[in-house]
């Protein structure tokens, strides 16, 4: 099915970062730095707060449940960069050039994620340690 709307390019969507409690950290993204925060849904077990840094966002991670993946992620690491989300204008295509080049996908075909996007993620021993999330306009 093609997109109706003009090519945009690959671009940073989100920085996603996992967090033990949002009311603890979140005043330091919001206040002190003084991003604007913006309303997202939570999603894959984990409440999120979002913040706008220019065009792309800070998505603030806190597991609702320790067996969650940020929970899992916070136990074994402690907090930190969890992923990074880059929007592309035809995730299919993209999917299928990263399958072509021989990286490790961990989402095979793209599923809805937050913001009810279709996204996709690619396993981080083939993104140079970086978990990294796809996701279409
Ligand atoms: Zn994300």
């Amino acid at each position: 099915m093609s997109k109706p709307s003009a090519r945009r390019g690959t671009r940073l969507a989100h920085i996603g970062i996992a967090v033990r409690s949002l009311d603890e950290i979140l005043p330091f993204y919001r206040d002190i730095l003084g991003l604007p925060e913006v309303p997202l849904d939570d999603a894959d077990g984990a409440s999120i707060a979002g913040l706008e840094a220019g065009d792309a966002l800070v998505e603030l991670l806190e597991a609702e449940s320790p067996d969650s993946p940020i929970g899992r992620f916070v136990a074994k690491r402690g907090p930190g960069i969890h992923h990074l989300c880059f929007s592309v204008d035809d995730l299919d295509a993209a999917l299928e050039r990263c399958r072509a080049a021989g990286i490790r996908l961990i989402d095979e075909s793209p599923r809805i994620g937050a913001e009810k996007k279709r996204i996709a993620f690619l396993h981080p021993s083939s993104t140079a340690g970086v978990l990294v999330e796809l996701s279409e306009y």
